[in-house]
């Protein structure tokens, strides 16, 4: 059964189609991401979930329950962290926790251990309106309010986004904690570098699903020889290495160009070829594809 089936699912809001026949499987206890940027379909998907939205197309099921015919039923057993006004700006930490508590008919008690290492960061500023909070803390208490009736499979969509590295990071460190608690866990994010968090993960752009598998297998999936480049004038040898015959796609990737060249070609044609455009400082080796190479790739 499974915690999550989507079977041909489609969905638009007037002429904009935001998701075109998706089929997905998630299984009990997976942390399962989807991966895309901003319009990529995610919220949409996770409102049909959530029950919050009705699709055109398709059916969805969640820990066996139809999203349209049992959509009561699904409130009451998942716990779900839109990407924004999530929390009421006005009440405290305290009351914000005990409202999510209390409609979802159970005590903060009940489920502390769920929240507690979560809850003992924000603990001393309980008093304090959630307005108040910042980012990092905002986000903990949404996933507090999220947790506090033990869900069985737990949506968190874009919780990272407009936070700081540090709390990026420990955010994903306690999604490994409560996935030991055996919650199934979908999370969606624009992070690239956050997909080899997950435990497999999607790539979504457009309303498609690209690719879906283990973040490691998605990446040894990428098949054409890829290289780091770099020169003293970065955005010139862009645009050189754009009109080079051996280019298949170049990128700025931080400090360095992502290349892909069709076939092989040894580092040294590469360097030659930016040398007769008088570049200086050439930098140029292989390196192994990231999430976003991949990405970059199916959607090209
Ligand atoms: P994501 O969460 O990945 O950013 P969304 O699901 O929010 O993607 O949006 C998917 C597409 O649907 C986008 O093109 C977006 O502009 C459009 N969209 C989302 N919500 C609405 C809405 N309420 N009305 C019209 N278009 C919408
Ligand atoms: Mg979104």
């Amino acid at each position: 059964m499974g915690a999550v089936q989507i079977d041909h699912i489609s969905k638009s809001y007037k002429e904009q189609v935001a998701l075109q026949n998706i089929n997905l499987h998630i299984p009990e206890g997976e942390l399962f991401g989807l991966i895309g940027p901003d319009g990529a379909g995610k919220s949409t998907l996770f409102q049909i979930l959530t029950t919050l939205l009705i699709p055109d197309e398709g059916t969805a099921t969640v820990a066996g329950l139809d999203t349209v015919k049992d959509y009561r039923k699904i409130r009451r057993i998942i716990g779900y962290m839109p990407g924004k006004f999530s929390l009421y700006q006005d009440l405290s930490v305290e009351e914000n926790l005990q409202f999510f508590a209390t409609i979802f008919q159970t005590s903060i008690e009940e489920n502390y251990h769920l929240i507690e290492d979560i809850y003992v960061q924000i603990e001393p500023f309980r008093k304090r309106r959630a307005g108040k909070l910042s980012g990092g803390m905002k986000q903990k208490l949404a996933l507090c309010c999220a947790l506090i009736h033990k869900p069985v499979v737990l949506f968190l969509d874009e919780p990272t986004t407009g936070v700081d590295a540090v709390s990026r990071a420990e955010f994903w460190d306690m999604l490994d904690r409560l996935k030991a608690h055996g919650i199934t866990i979908i999370v969606s994010t624009p992070y690239m570098d956050e997909a080899s968090r997950c435990e497999r993960i999607a790539l979504i752009q457009e309303g498609r699903i690209l690719g879906i598998d283990s973040p490691q297998a998605i990446v040894e999936g990428y098949q054409e020889p890829l290289y780091a480049v770099r020169a003293a004038a970065f955005y010139q040898s862009l645009q050189d290495l754009r009109q080079a015959p051996f280019t298949k796609r170049v990128e700025p990737f931080g400090e360095y160009l992502h290349l892909t060249t069709s076939g092989y070609f040894p580092e040294k044609a590469i360097v030659d070829f930016l040398e007769s455009r008088s570049h200086s400082e050439i930098e140029v080796k292989r390196t192994e594809a990231t999430i976003e190479d991949v990405f970059l790739s199916l959607t090209n």
